[in-house]
């Protein structure tokens, strides 16, 4: 038996509980982990609130990631006592999830835990800090260089957003920060942004092409925000688009693309190949300071997690949260 965030639905509508299961409840799969820290990331909460339909069957454990150790496997790629990590494949969406004591999956989504992280600290990473990097990685296949210019990242104080100021900080690059919220301004700062820019400066209507700014940018924002910043990008810029925080649409010109060549550069943690997640994680390992996410992270329960989605879908948590399960 395990304890599992579970979401079911009827007609009466959605309901979310910590319940306790059975092994063989366990979807299929041929790796089973031992969950020990799992973590409550934008979509988690998007799942257990039901704001937006991303859970796809009923019953459904949420989570789309976790750290654990393997307990049983038939792959040939893992076996028992493994340290691993899951981000995304539709885990938690699909497939049940990590806010679980135990999780079964395919041995193909499991990546190895780096040893520069413990369990916990690869969860106050978790899909949010992996994306962050990703991000990175895409602004610095475009070329967005240190001497490029100042690197703007939008939503900072949210779990994507603290985890790409703290990279492109230690990395050496100039970051201004966009935040709906002034007073996480001295955390922002303490991440290592040099500037912080209220949001209300980025939600309405803008011109096609503003004064240019930044060289790159990270935004988990979209819609208006984006579209604004695009317009402010300087000539052969890059935005890494990753988030729909404050929108879905996109309500730009062609004016940046075409005039000042600027790249739009889509990225997606959840069907990224394994390839980049791994080199994502080992560029966590190596240009991610540890000892700053004991300033991003508050921890809860499985039980905590369920109303703190609230919290988080009104963008009102700050950084990550992370959700030990089994420290042994
Ligand atoms: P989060 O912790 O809730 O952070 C989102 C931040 O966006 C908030 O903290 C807030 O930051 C800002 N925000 C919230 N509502 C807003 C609004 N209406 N208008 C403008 N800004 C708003 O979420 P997260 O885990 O960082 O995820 C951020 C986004 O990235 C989500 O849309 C998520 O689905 C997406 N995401 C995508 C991928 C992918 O694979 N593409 C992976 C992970 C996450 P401030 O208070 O600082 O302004």
């Amino acid at each position: 038996m395990f304890d599992a965030i579970l979401i079911d639905k009827d007609d009466s509508g959605q309901t979310v509980s910590v319940t306790k299961l059975d092994d063989d409840r366990l979807p299929e799969g041929d790796v089973t982990v031992r969950v020990a820290c799992s973590t409550l990331n934008y979509k988690d909460a998007l799942a257990i609130t039901g704001k937006s339909p991303v859970v796809r069957s009923f019953p459904m454990v949420p989570g789309i990631d976790f750290s654990g150790v393997v307990e049983a496997s038939s792959s040939a790629d893992w076996k028992a006592g493994d340290r691993v990590v899951l981000n995304g494949w539709g885990v938690g969406e699909r497939h049940w999830g990590g806010l679980a004591g135990k999780a079964r999956v395919k041995g193909e989504w499991l990546v190895p835990l780096v040893p520069a992280f413990s369990m916990e600290e690869a969860m106050a990473i978790g899909t949010a800090g992996y994306t962050a990097m990703l991000c990175v990685m895409a602004l610095e296949r475009n070329g967005v260089t240190r001497s490029a210019g100042p690197v703007l990242v939008t939503g900072a104080a949210g779990g994507v957003g603290s985890v790409a100021v703290a990279l492109l900080a230690k990395l050496g690059h100039e970051v201004h920060a966009v935040t709906g919220r002034a007073e996480e301004a001295d955390y922002l700062t303490a991440l290592g942004a040099s500037e912080i820019l209220p949001r209300a400066d980025f939600t309405e209507p803008g011109r096609p092409l503003g004064k240019e700014r930044w060289a790159g940018a990270v935004d988990v924002v979209g819609g208006q925000v984006l579209a604004n910043v695009c317009a402010q990008m300087r000539y052969r810029g890059t935005v890494a688009a990753c988030g729909l925080a404050g929108g879905m649409s996109l309500p730009a010109t062609v004016a940046p693309f075409i005039l000042r060549g600027v790249t739009l550069a889509g990225v997606d943690s959840v069907m990224c190949p394994r390839e980049d997640r791994i080199e994502a994680w080992r560029r966590l390992g190596e240009d991610l300071d540890p000892k700053l996410l004991a300033g991003i992270v508050q921890r809860l329960s499985l039980a905590e997690a369920i109303p703190a989605a609230d919290r988080l879908i009104a963008g009102k948590v700050r950084g990550r949260i992370v959700v030990p399960i089994d420290p042994s």
